[in-house]
């Protein structure tokens, strides 16, 4: 009788996950037992900088303590799933979280460079009719270990294909970073502080499909890293068309947004932008680009179309990207063409939908 009671009246209490935790708390935590505080730095270190999946791997710290930690928390890290691998040197990982959810990342490895792209949502909230991942529906924010752990694997696997460290993260994988606005703060925070990663903010770019009040936000709050909005369109009827939610955000505030960031930050935002054929490749959408790119100092990169079915988007002429590149460099806008990679295994931009080729 008695034991079927607690069978079923008993409630399990989820053990926290320790990484939510500052290095204080941990600290505290080891006072509060009757240990030394310095024993939170080397936990800490442990979980950030040494990347420790379990318990089990602080070596340096006593099996005692280790259990007395594993009976109060649990390590909630990422687990690298799958893994392709593109015949441009592209690797995608799936990652599938505590909860069995995945996303993906992506390193991107050049001659001069590797680049991380990184998740911040699984799925997306927003609707852009091209991308694929606008096609799952948003379950939820990561965590802020949860984007740091996607940087940490591709650290690893940047040292262990290419023999050295991650230069550049850029958050375009799944979701919209600044709808997870704080974690995705947190999460640089950790990435570029010395116990984590110790990356240059510099070398972090922050995508976002245009949420002006968030943008501000991110001049208000003083953040050193760079910022791209996924522009697409300079003309309202069009970008309104193509990502419909940019109906609540029309292109004026979004505009005057980024003129804030930029008198704040004294830094160029970088205007992504698709040429697709039939919609935005006339002289019309381009002057309307040019006349965009002059209200603030800024750059302008041209991404490849990566196809994510046989609809309406298409990939413009190659003269339609021609005039684009003329045009804007006659009006002396700062212009790059990026090549798409990794599109064999569904890995550039817009195309991270879980898929397994
Ligand atoms: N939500 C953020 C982060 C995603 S970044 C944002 O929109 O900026 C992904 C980038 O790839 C964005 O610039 C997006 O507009 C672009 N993109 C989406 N689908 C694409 C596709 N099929 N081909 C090329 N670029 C695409």
């Amino acid at each position: 009788m008695r034991e079927s009671f607690y069978k079923h009246n008993f409630k399990m209490i989820p053990k926290k996950d320790i990484r939510a935790l500052t290095k204080d708390e941990i600290r505290e935590f080891f006072v509060e037992n009757g240990d030394k505080a310095f024993r939170g730095n080397q936990v800490y270190e442990w979980l950030w900088s040494k990347n420790a999946h379990s318990f089990d791997d602080m070596t340096n710290i006593s099996k005692e303590t280790r259990k007395i930690l594993q009976t109060n928390f649990v390590i909630n890290h990422i687990k690298v799933d799958n893994i392709q691998r593109s015949s441009d040197g592209t690797v995608k990982n799936a990652v599938k979280l505590h909860d069995g959810l995945i996303v993906e990342s992506v390193l991107i490895p050049t001659e001069s460079r590797t680049t991380a792209c990184v998740s911040s949502q699984v799925g997306c909230s927003l609707d852009c009719l091209f991308c694929a991942t606008a096609r799952l529906k948003k379950m939820r924010n990561l965590n802020p270990d949860e984007i740091y752990d996607q940087v940490a694997a591709i650290n690893q696997e940047s040292l262990l294909y290419f023999n050295h460290k991650l230069s550049n993260i850029v958050f375009m994988g799944m979701g919209e970073p600044l709808m997870n606005y704080k974690n995705v703060l947190l999460s640089i925070e950790k990435i570029t502080s010395p116990e984590g990663l110790g990356m240059s903010p510099k070398r972090i770019t922050v995508s976002t499909s245009g949420v002006p009040k968030m943008i501000k936000k991110l001049a208000d709050d003083g953040v050193k890293f760079n910022l791209a909005v996924s522009l697409h369109s300079a003309i309202e009827e069009v970008r309104n068309r193509i990502m419909p939610f940019s109906k609540a955000f029309p292109l004026e505030d979004l505009r005057e947004a980024i003129k804030y960031w930029y008198d704040k930050t004294g830094s160029r935002v970088t205007y992504e932008y698709v040429v697709w054929d039939g919609i935005n490749d006339d002289r019309e959408a381009i002057n309307a680009l040019v006349k965009f790119c002059k209200y603030v100092p800024c750059k302008v990169n041209l991404i490849e179309y990566n196809p994510i079915d046989d609809g309406e988007f298409q990939q413009a002429k190659s003269q339609a990207i021609e005039d684009y590149i003329s045009i804007l460099e006659m009006n002396d806008i700062v212009i790059n063409v990026r090549r798409s990679r990794g599109k064999d295994i569904d890995a550039a931009c817009g195309q991270l939908a879980n898929k397994k080729s």
